[in-house]
């Protein structure tokens, strides 16, 4: 039996600062919950999006690497390819209405396992899914500039690109605990604790794909919740005795990490539940300023200079997302 709960966040390698939370924020009406900086690159923002308290399962993490001299990278096997998010059963013609609306192009995705979801591209050329579910009762953000009726409710699932998922599917159970929940094709998919948004993992299988490489454009990896810091070094103990290459646990100021790849390469992320994002500005303040861990705050104002600036205040319900800096 696994303590490991349901999907963390995934994170990003992405381009420009503003026109990913533009796209983040505006278009997909995700909230920003922190402004932070990377922890190995205090020249790098680090944005989270979710849904109000950026509750684990919600959370997409990106690191706008434009203008630092990072390539962009290469989709690929070893890599997650596409991240859905989970939005209401009839929300489709909706979210096509305002994709279309904003001149962004809406792909036609592959259906799977009942599934159909829509397709955009971020402003990077990340692909991102939106994916009508009846099965979630997760509550949406309310105060940005999409509606209840439409608005995202959390990750729904991510899909890893495999040369051969079959070592993959086996790590995953054995180690982590995931289920199997149906084949299809060359889909696999696979449910840590029940079949639900926000618990599934897709593996797709093509032998003959390019090998991944990390850059702008590129998901870096995907983290999955676990209860606490105990069940976390219990798993760590568990991956080193298998022979795992782990990091030893992270400090991520919202939340503790441990870090491995699986066996076809994917970076996989172990972190805990809390404290979560309330732990250094207020519910109603979350993503307003800049926060910076603690051994970062001496330096904070030749951070605040180095980083590119933004406009982070989205306008509820307006198309237009952006107001002017106050
Ligand atoms: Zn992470």
């Amino acid at each position: 039996m696994s303590d490991v709960r349901h999907l963390h966040h995934v994170t990003a390698t992405v381009d420009r600062d503003q026109p990913d939370l533009g796209f983040f924020s505006g278009r997909l009406g995700l909230r920003l919950v922190k402004r932070t900086v990377n922890f190995d690159n205090h020249h790098v923002h680090h944005f989270y999006y979710g849904t109000e308290r950026g509750d684990p399962g919600t959370i997409w993490t990106t690191f706008p690497y434009g203008g630092q001299g990072v390539p962009a990278g290469v989709h690929g096997a070893g890599q997650i390819v596409a991240t859905a998010f989970s939005v209401p059963a009839r929300a489709a013609d909706g979210w096509r209405a305002r994709f279309e609306s904003a001149g962004l192009q809406v792909e036609k995705g592959t259906a799977r396992f009942g599934e159909d979801p829509l397709v955009v591209r971020d402003p990077s050329g990340l692909v991102i899914e939106l994916v009508p579910d009846a099965r979630d009762e997760r509550a949406p953000w309310r105060g940005g500039p999409v509606g209840a009726e439409l608005a995202i409710r959390g990750l729904h699932a991510v899909t890893l690109l495999l040369r051969d998922r079959a070592p993959t599917a086996a790590f995953l159970a054995e180690v982590l605990g995931l289920q199997l929940v149906r084949e299809e094709g060359d889909r696999t998919r696979l449910c840590i604790g029940r079949d639900a948004p926000g618990h599934l993992v897709d593996l797709v299988e093509s032998a003959g794909a390019p090998a991944a490489r990390n850059g702008l454009g590129t998901v870096h990896h995907v983290a999955f919740a676990i209860d606490g810091a105990e069940a976390q070094l219990r798993l760590r103990e568990e991956l080193v005795r298998r022979g795992v290459n782990v990091t030893p646990v992270r400090d991520r100021t919202y939340f503790q990490s441990i870090y491995f790849r699986e066996p076809g390469g994917v970076l996989l992320e172990i972190a805990t539940m809390s404290p979560g994002f309330t732990l250094d500005e207020p519910l109603a303040q979350l993503g307003r300023s800049l926060r910076l861990p603690p051994w970062e705050e001496a330096h904070r104002a030749e951070i605040e200079a180095a980083l590119p600036a933004v406009t982070t205040v989205v306008i509820a319900k307006s198309e237009n997302a952006f107001q002017s800096p106050a």
